[in-house]
């Protein structure tokens, strides 16, 4: 158990108010990952570890020394493909990639359980948020066998699935980054018969990614370089997918956004916050996320660092084996996100015994 390890931890333990409006935290424009302090009064009253509730059950593991300060891994996909390029992650790749980060402790969530602060995995276990930006085909495509449509088990949707299949406590949490008016089929998974792909399953996939768990996210219209445009351009660019999302999931609220290439808008809050009229219907469609995702950066900061700002969420692109290599630095630096397996508590190594540090390694930015 973990109070038998020889390090001695420290619970830092609050009232921990669950950020259910999404807001950030105004402090959240500093750079560096200091360790927490224990006078900080935004955070709640602090409390012993003997004060602390008892931990979660679950299928945890005792051998990491939980870190709730620690970084996650934002890691990054585009196409899946028979061999590995720098947009193209290999089948088989990505299939040990899924094997390789559950052997090693980590469990998908969702970038909306980290903004709401609600990383909800059995303790000694980190999180990892997939995103998959550009709805290729690839990612998600389905087959027709006597009229009825299968996910097709090549596509990522199909290995995950698989995978999920054998590995039960691999939940449906990914972060799918959607385009709904691009060229070459990449149009919510792909149209106009595009490797076999009718533009009629379009709606039908992306309300099913919902209805099991997944998470959507906004990569403009149709990929546009939004560093090129006017600023009406830019907020059209992103509406618009808004809206075409709204078309095929009612209500549904996405909470974040990929920047095209990485490329900011000019006016960068444009990339978050925005409006445009629509002149069909002649009623303005406005977005507002909390999220903004880099193309590159590292490892991503913990909601609970006083320096998290999800507006610039760094990234991982999996090329080679970048998710091993951040893996090994950031466990070997004990700079890891590891759950504690309760709810009510943020743990973090004490950095009194030189064993473990909430610095990071390196620059995140
Ligand atoms: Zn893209």
């Amino acid at each position: 158990m973990y109070r038998s390890l020889a390090v001695p931890v420290i619970l830092l333990a609050f009232a921990c108010k669950a950020n259910s409006d999404g807001t950030v935290p105004s402090d959240t424009t500093g750079t560096a990952a200091g360790p927490l302090s224990t006078t900080d009064s935004t955070r709640g009253q602090f409390v012993s570890t003997a004060e602390a509730s008892p931990a979660t059950s679950g299928t945890g593991r005792t051998d990491r020394v939980p870190n709730e300060l620690g970084r996650i891994m934002v890691v990054e996909y585009h196409l899946l493909g028979d061999q590995n390029t720098t947009y193209t992650r290999e089948r088989a790749s990505f299939r040990r990639d899924l094997e390789l980060l559950h052997k090693r402790g980590y469990r998908p969530v969702n970038m909306a359980q980290v903004l709401d602060r609600k990383i909800d995995l059995p303790r000694g276990l980190s999180p990892v948020v997939f995103t998959f930006d550009d709805a290729s085909p690839e990612q998600f495509s389905y087959t027709e066998k006597d009229g009825k449509l299968e996910i097709d088990p090549k596509s990522a949707v199909g290995i995950w699935l698989d995978f999920r299949k054998k590995n039960p406590d691999w939940d449906n949490k990914a972060v799918f980054c959607l385009l709904s008016g691009a060229a070459s089929g990449r149009s919510f998974f792909g149209d106009r018969n595009i490797q076999n792909q009718k533009t009629a399953w379009r709606f039908q996939k992306v309300k099913w990614l919902v209805d099991n768990g997944f998470e959507l996210c906004n990569h403009t219209l149709w990929h546009a370089q939004l560093s090129k445009y006017p600023d009406p351009f830019v907020q059209e660019q992103i509406a618009r997918l808004a809206l075409a999302v709204d078309s095929a999931v009612p209500g549904y609220k996405m909470r974040s956004m990929a920047l095209p290439q990485g490329l900011w808008p000019k006016n960068r809050a444009l990339a978050s916050k925005g409006s445009w009229r629509d002149p069909k219907s002649g009623k303005t469609i406005s977005y507002n996320y909390e999220a903004v995702y880099e193309v590159a950066g590292g490892p991503s900061r913990s909601p609970y660092d006083p320096a998290f700002n999800p507006l610039s969420t760094n990234r991982i692109q999996v090329i080679g084996d970048a998710i091993e290599r951040t893996m090994d630095r950031l466990e070997k630096a004990g700079n890891a996100y590891i759950s504690d397996g309760n709810p009510a508590t943020i743990a973090r190594p004490s950095t009194a015994t030189g064993s473990a540090s909430t610095t990071p390694s390196a620059p995140a930015r």
